[in-house]
């Protein structure tokens, strides 16, 4: 099978013939028809993060396709199944955290693309239990961007508690970031959409952001406070000192929900201690999201409320890809039909 694996951190990915991997106890083999590329998989194709992958491997965790072959144990997925192989790989099911609904905390996940072999490939192997039906009524195609880009923020919108009527910046309008908008605007909120890219402010508005401030040429601290602060900021971008803007846009009350995942290199975010204080701020971290919240995003999607906005390309063009996302020069998100 094709596959496009990550050698070193250093060199570009290189396009591989491997064997089709056998399922395992407990696991499927799944045949890959669409995988969206995440900026997660450039920061593990870099080993950014403090945590790194070991080369060589194959990343991708926005995989959907069809189940061909089911490892010994499982009766409860199909041959012919449509699933998703998202990041969230395996928990173990027993820990306090997996007990409680908070499955992406355990302590001992295996997570796709990153500790196992993920989607980048013609067939990949996932945990059965962890493999989500795709309903009928959503395409491979969009299927895609929501198993990742679509439960995370969909989640992000969750953990915020957003209230109708209150104003939730969403800063980084890119593959997450055009699906936050969205999950914001479905809650009652009223978006204020911060990027740097016009064509990317442009799409927000389509989505239904309701203002949207371009921070390559606007402070888009001062233009949030002109709205009246942001009752909520949602963070998607990459840079460290966006997380501080987001926070210094906030109203008392105010949450700020850190998301994107910067370089280790860039260095941390600094929050002043006072305002923190004296605002009541919360800060709070969100990763992905659990089982039921990509149900939750499927079943959205298959009612029509949400729409994906994603580009196609081939597997091969996988370096280019990765490129044009780093540029800004993607539509929202890439997803590689196989
Ligand atoms: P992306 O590259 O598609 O989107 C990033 C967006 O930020 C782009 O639209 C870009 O133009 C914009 N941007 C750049 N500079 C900016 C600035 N100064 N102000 C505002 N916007 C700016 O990336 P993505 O796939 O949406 O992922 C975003 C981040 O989220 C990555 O770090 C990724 O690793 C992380 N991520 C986290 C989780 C999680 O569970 N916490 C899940 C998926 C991805
Ligand atoms: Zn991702
Ligand atoms: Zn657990």
């Amino acid at each position: 099978m094709k596959a496009a694996v990550v050698t070193s951190f250093t060199e570009p990915l290189v396009i591989e013939e491997r064997r089709v991997p056998e399922p395992g106890p407990g696991q499927v083999l799944v045949r890959i028809e669409a995988s969206g590329l995440c900026h997660t998989d450039i920061h593990a194709a870099h080993g950014d993060w403090p945590v790194k992958p070991t080369p060589p491997f194959v990343p991708g965790h926005e995989g959907v396709g069809i189940v061909e072959a089911l490892g010994a144990g499982v009766t409860h997925r199909d041959l012919g199944d449509r699933v998703a192989v998202p990041w969230l790989g395996h928990a173990c099911g027993r820990c306090d955290y997996c007990v409680s609904g908070w499955e992406t905390l355990c302590p001992d996940q295996q997570r796709t693309g990153y500790s196992v072999d993920g989607g980048f490939a013609e067939y990949v192997v996932a945990d059965a239990d962890f493999a989500m039906p795709v309903p009928d009524g959503v395409s491979p195609h969009d299927a895609a961007p929501l198993t990742c880009a679509g439960v995370t923020t969909y989640k992000a919108v969750k953990v915020a508690h957003i209230r109708p009527s209150e104003r939730v910046a969403v800063f980084g309008i890119g593959g997450l970031g055009h699906l936050a908008v969205q999950y914001a605007r479905l809650v009652g909120g009223t978006v204020i959409a911060v990027d740097v890219e016009v064509d990317k402010l442009e799409l927000a508005l389509e989505l239904g952001a309701d203002h949207v401030v371009n921070a390559r040429e606007t402070d888009p601290v001062a233009a949030i406070e002109e709205l009246g602060g942001a009752d909520v900021a949602i963070v998607l971008a990459v840079l460290p000192s966006v997380f501080e803007q987001a926070f210094a846009a906030l109203r008392p009350g105010g949450r700020l929900v850190c998301v994107g995942l910067p370089p280790e290199t860039d260095g941390p975010m600094s929050l002043p201690i006072f305002p923190t204080v004296l605002k009541g701020i919360s800060v709070i971290g969100s990763i992905v999201g659990t089982r039921q919240d990509l149900a939750e995003v499927f079943d959205l999607h298959a009612r029509g409320r949400t729409r994906v906005v994603a580009e196609t390309r081939k597997l091969d063009e996988v370096n280019d890809a990765i490129e044009d996302v780093l540029s800004g020069r993607a539509t929202a998100r890439i997803v590689f039909q196989l």
